[in-house]
């Protein structure tokens, strides 16, 4: 896959989008950069006591509409450009639900896999100590993201009240329950997505039940909505994860909770499809990961990593509807060419703003020390997903233009409005 570097994908999306609506040169010029971007050195002493030294980042990009707000990603190839990139996905994701957050985001350069429970949690507690003076629960609330779940966000929250001296849970979001996580966080980016995607294929009459679906990447997020689509009757036809991948041969669907099953056991790696230990290789069989993409499908869910359809596969692509759960795995001229073959791609500033929406809801119950039930939790992001849709859909037709560009529309234009209320222009 191309390594174009990703701040300049979400640069090239904002220009575009500011053309379009013929934003000022001013205003266009504060939004192309972050306020503040951190990079810093998080020694740890691993399990041999011998110290390595982590490269930590935190990238602050907008707070005009509130505090910042975004994940922290554990992964080797994590870097400062990614790292802003995701911040600016952020601001606009934030922006485009309309809840009073920014868009900031996190990294550490590590392989998490290659680390022992304690190293990791010392890595991510040494994350909280080297960040403790720029965040807080009115300045930046962290989050999960790639390979970072509840219990480190739990180590993350514990560290920071610690150093404040005082419990203060409303530092970062996705934490367990025990600790004041919200009911519903772990499946919402899945739900937002299901529901929008609900919402897609209403517009464009396809009928769920015969609707095949190919999910990239089956962690949290590909998980969870593959949960929910199984449930109302899509036929997932092919899953994959950083190790292999399974593709039903017959397209009957495969059930999430034997993918489950299957990478426990045997791992997706091999291709076979495991119901309790019977694993069945013939009738399910592994694919090239370039061709998984490229498959016959109505639905395809990318749910891993950025820049996974770029100008080299995007022609090759056949899906009608992408619904882009991961961030940023369009290229911005693989964008272009899937618009002119029809393909509706529901942009990741809208088709995952669930997470960052139930997030939001944790927040407010830590700061007002309430629970809200997981029944609660999902009416309001259905309701907050499903207006994000209604207002994107609108401008897409007042402006004649794609759906990722009706979402940064949506969102500039608010961001745009803060400014000009604080009296920049
Ligand atoms: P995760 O670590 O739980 O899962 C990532 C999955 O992708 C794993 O199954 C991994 O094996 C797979 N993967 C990695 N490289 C792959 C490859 N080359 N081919 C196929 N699969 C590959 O992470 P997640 O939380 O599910 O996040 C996935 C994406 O969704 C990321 O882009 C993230 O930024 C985005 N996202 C996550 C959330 C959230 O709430 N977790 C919210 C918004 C956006």
């Amino acid at each position: 896959m191309a390594n174009k570097n990703p701040f300049t994908n979400t640069l090239e999306q904002l220009k575009k989008a500011a053309d379009l609506i013929n934003l000022d040169p001013d205003t266009h010029a504060i939004l192309k950069v972050p306020y503040r971007t951190f990079q810093f050195s998080i020694p740890v002493k691993m399990d041999d006591n011998s110290w390595k030294v982590f490269e930590g980042y935190r990238v602050q990009y907008n707070n005009d509409r509130g505090p910042y707000k975004g994940g922290i990603r554990f992964h080797p190839q994590a870097n400062i450009d990614e790292v802003k990139a995701l911040a600016a996905l952020m601001t606009w994701k934030t922006a485009v639900v309309n809840i009073p957050l920014g868009g900031g985001k996190g990294g550490i350069k590590v392989d998490p896999k290659k680390l022992s429970e304690g190293e990791l949690e010392r890595l991510s507690r040494g994350y909280v100590r080297a960040a403790k003076d720029f965040i807080g629960p009115d300045i930046d609330i962290p989050a999960p993201d790639v390979n970072t779940n509840p219990t480190i966000m739990g180590w993350m929250a514990d560290e920071y009240s610690k150093l404040v001296g005082r419990p203060t849970p409303g530092v970062v979001t996705g934490k367990p329950l025990a600790l004041g996580g919200s009911q519903g966080r772990e499946a919402a980016t899945g739900l937002g997505g299901f529901y929008l995607l609900q919402e897609v294929i209403k517009k464009l009459k396809i009928n769920p039940k015969k609707a095949r679906v190919v999910i990239q990447g089956f962690g949290n997020v590909g998980y969870h909505f593959s949960r929910f689509a199984h449930k109302e009757g899509y036929k997932i036809i092919a899953v994959s994860d950083s190790r292999g991948n399974i593709f039903d041969k017959r397209g009957r669907g495969l059930d999430p909770k034997h993918i489950i099953n299957t990478k426990e056991g045997k791992g997706l790696a091999s291709g076979c499809y495991c119901i309790g230990t019977v694993c069945d290789c013939e009738n399910y069989t592994r694919v090239s990961d370039k061709k998984l993409l490229e498959m016959p499908c109505d639905i395809l869910v990318p749910a891993a990593l950025e820049n996974q359809i770029t100008k080299e596969n995007a022609g090759r692509i056949k899906a009608k509807v992408i619904l882009e759960l991961a961030n940023g795995p369009v290229t911005s001229e693989a964008d272009e060419k899937l618009h002119k073959k029809g393909i509706v791609v529901v942009p990741d500033i809208l088709a995952n703003s669930g997470g960052v929406t139930v997030s939001y809801f944790e927040w407010l119950q830590n700061i007002k020390n309430e629970y809200w039930t997981e029944k609660e939790v999902d009416k309001k992001l259905r309701e907050i997903v499903t207006t994000a849709f209604n207002d994107v859909w609108k401008n897409k037709e007042k402006y004649d233009t794609d759906l990722r560009m009706a979402s940064y529309v949506v969102a500039i234009q608010r961001v745009a409005e803060a400014l000009q209320a604080k009296g920049y222009k």
